[in-house]
């Protein structure tokens, strides 16, 4: 399974840097996990293939681009786009983003080849399939309604954290799981900032140290994501102090493999 995080800043010659304001995962170039860039940051090939998103929650960070990667498609697509997510986060996006104010709502209009924008509502805690891929949505203690995911092919399964404070059901089903090859989670805000880590449910590395004590795998890669930009270097030297085997920071626009 090929995992890129995609980049959503670029330098002044257009380059990816390694700040990351926005989430969005590629899975082997073809299925999207959040769409916080997807319109910004795809290449032409992933344009061309990718028509299922599963989208985690509503917050901005993880939507802002989505209804601009309808747009450019909007008059070639052959096959609509498939936003996977709960039905509640299907509600929100409906209100309050392709609500015909902040953008068209797509899923009621059609192109010359039918309709462009179809939802697919997934049952929390169980397994529903998305292209070659089989996930599992496991609600998580988020702000707004959120989902983890477990994402497996045939080889290797990778699980998801979105954005989280501390949590019980989606460590259970990693623990579940036969193996587990890698851990995407979280690490919002540095351990001065936990206050508001706790108000906005998101975990310091602190946090993440203790939350991972629930996680029975071994020998797995984690890697941190969504680390706030302002405060990256200090997250990541937090993050360095824990001494967990195999944790790291995933660079956005690298490809990695399992
Ligand atoms: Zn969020
Ligand atoms: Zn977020």
């Amino acid at each position: 399974m090929k995992i890129e995080l995609l980049p959503s800043s670029f330098d002044g010659n257009g380059r990816a840097t390694l700040e990351q304001r926005l989430t969005c995962f590629v899975i082997d170039d073809r299925v999207a996990i959040d769409a916080g860039s997807l319109a910004l940051a795809l290449t032409a090939d992933q344009h061309n293939q990718v028509r299922d998103i599963v989208v985690t929650h509503p917050h901005m960070d993880h939507v802002a681009s989505l209804p601009i990667f309808v747009d450019d498609l909007y008059s070639t697509l052959k096959e609509p786009v498939r936003i996977y997510a709960t039905q509640e986060v299907i509600d929100l996006l409906e209100r309050d983003v392709f609500n015909w104010t902040v953008y068209p709502r797509f899923s009621e209009l059609d192109n010359d080849y039918g309709p462009v924008l179809q939802y697919v509502a997934i049952p929390p805690g169980q397994e529903f399939s998305v292209a070659h891929l089989r996930m599992t949505a496991i609600s998580v203690n988020h702000i707004v309604p959120t989902v983890g995911l477990v994402v497996s092919d045939a080889k290797a399964t990778v699980a998801f954290s979105s954005d989280t404070a501390e949590t019980d059901e989606f460590w259970h089903t990693v623990n579940r799981q036969k193996h587990v090859d890698a851990l995407l989670v979280e690490a919002s805000f540095p351990n001065s900032m936990s206050r508001l880590a706790e108000v906005s449910r998101h975990f310091t590395p602190a946090a993440l140290g203790k939350e991972l004590q629930k996680l029975n795998h071994n020998g797995l890669d984690i890697l941190a994501v969504h680390l706030k930009p302002a405060y990256r270097q200090t997250i990541i030297e937090e993050l360095d102090a824990l001494g967990i085997p195999k944790l790291g920071v995933m660079e956005p626009g690298r490809v990695y493999e399992w």
